[in-house]
């Protein structure tokens, strides 16, 4: 059930590119407050690599916030090309931390081939693992690969308050809560591309949402070094940002 993330490749097809673009319009939750006057930013990890709960989780937090961690149970413990992925010892510490356990499905599971209920089990999956650790049920989700499809979005959007995926943009009255747009902290261009981002989001005092993964020395093309999050997090400081997790940026927006 678990799917291997090293081996995946998104639909590239133009069926792939049509739904897509389908599901930003269908089954759509707009935000609604105006916030509170001032930009936000919420820090996300998906996978938790170990390096997110260690080094990633000590850099939000010394820049005053809690991150939110988007865990898919089956990889906890296990290997993988953004190195070890963390344990459920590490997914306890981060909860005792404060930082906010959110829900990733159990197998990492591509919800743009899922039907209904396949999706729901591999909530529920994932849910019943985390309890049986001592978390709550989970109040955000994040898209594995970003990737939806009709009945996995209709079927989970009653479920969380937020709902994430990867293509970019802000979060301000009218968004889509159920697909809600992010940007990545990966790559060559991050820095550059989520400081642009920062920017926007300073200026029209909306939330933004970042997504990561790695945080180390030698980051995988999906990871960013120490230093990378440090300076991004110097300047969402000097711009003004309140560091938030997604559940409070969720509340603020219903
Ligand atoms: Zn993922």
């Amino acid at each position: 059930m678990t799917t291997s993330i090293s081996t995946y490749e998104a639909d590239r097809s133009i069926r792939g590119k049509l739904r897509r673009r389908w599901m930003r319009l269908y089954a759509r939750r707009p935000a609604r407050g105006g916030g509170p006057g001032h930009p936000r930013l919420s820090v996300t990890f998906d996978d938790a690599p170990i390096t997110a709960t260690t080094t990633g989780a000590q850099i939000v937090a010394a820049h005053g916030g809690k991150a939110t961690y988007f865990i898919a149970a089956s990889l906890l413990g296990t290997d993988g090309l953004m190195g070890p992925y963390a344990a459920w010892r590490d997914v306890e510490r981060l909860r005792a931390q404060g930082h906010e356990i959110g829900c990733h499905t159990w197998g990492h599971a591509d919800l743009g081939h899922c039907d209904g209920p396949r999706a729901e089990q591999e909530v529920m999956l994932n849910h019943h693992a985390l309890a049986a650790h001592g978390v709550p049920a989970p109040h955000t989700f994040a898209y594995p690969y970003g990737e939806v499809s009709a009945a996995p979005k209709a079927a989970l959007s009653s479920r969380f308050s937020l709902l994430r995926a990867l293509h970019h943009g802000l979060i301000e009255p009218g968004a889509d809560l159920n697909q809600a747009p992010s940007v990545g902290l990966e790559g060559h261009s991050a820095e550059r591309d989520v400081v642009t981002w920062m920017r926007r989001a300073a200026e029209r005092k909306a939330w933004l949402i970042l997504n990561a993964h790695d945080v180390q020395a030698t980051p995988s093309p999906w990871g960013c070094t120490p230093e990378t999050l440090q300076r991004v997090l110097d300047c969402a400081q000097a711009l003004g940002f309140e560091l938030i997790t997604v559940a409070e940026g969720a509340r603020q927006a219903a």
